[in-house]
């Protein structure tokens, strides 16, 4: 059985990281989206609200689950029996940097590393663009699923 892990920070889940999700789902047994907690300090949602709508928004995907990881995602690889990281590419400034993270986790643990080019549809797309233009008024729908939309709403709302 492959196991792979989709790792990132989902604050929030946007169209462009389900879109990521759903593919890996179609071509490995099993997806574990994991939440890097350590990289939350400054979210506008926590780790458990992340988890909780990464849950939402995965139910009719059999085969993903959803966890977060504290310290090296390598460690959490390795005890979960995960043989792969799968990361979405956006565009060419993405890659420097996800080349070497890639070389260091293989370097360290013998992770592989699998990169799926972005859906063009959603290649100008990440979460702190999202949240920037959702709080100055901007139009997100569509770029962010239903239920990720109404908390967003609600949480810029409240802040
Ligand atoms: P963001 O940059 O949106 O805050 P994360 O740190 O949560 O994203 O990213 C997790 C993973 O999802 C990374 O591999 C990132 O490249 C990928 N990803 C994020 N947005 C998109 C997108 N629009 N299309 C494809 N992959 C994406």
């Amino acid at each position: 059985m492959r196991r792979v892990a989709c790792p990132g920070s989902f604050d929030p889940v946007t169209n462009g990281h389900l879109d990521i999700i759903r593919r890996a789902a179609r071509l490995h047994d099993e997806v574990l989206v994991v939440v890097g907690a350590n990289l939350a300090k400054e979210g506008l949602f926590t780790v458990e609200e992340r988890l909780g709508m990464l849950r939402e928004v995965t139910s009719d995907l059999p085969n993903v689950g959803v966890d977060k990881f504290t310290g090296l995602l390598v460690d959490f690889c390795r005890d979960r029996g995960v043989s792969a990281i799968v990361k979405g590419l956006r565009a060419v400034s993405d890659f420097d940097y996800e080349m070497q993270m890639a070389q260091m986790n293989y370097n360290q643990a013998g992770v592989e590393t699998l990169f799926m080019t972005t859906n063009p549809l959603y290649a100008f797309l990440s979460s702190s663009l999202v949240k920037e233009f959702a709080r100055h008024g901007g139009d997100v729908a569509g770029l962010v699923p239903m239920p990720v939309l109404d908390r967003l709403t609600a949480r810029l709302r409240d802040s």
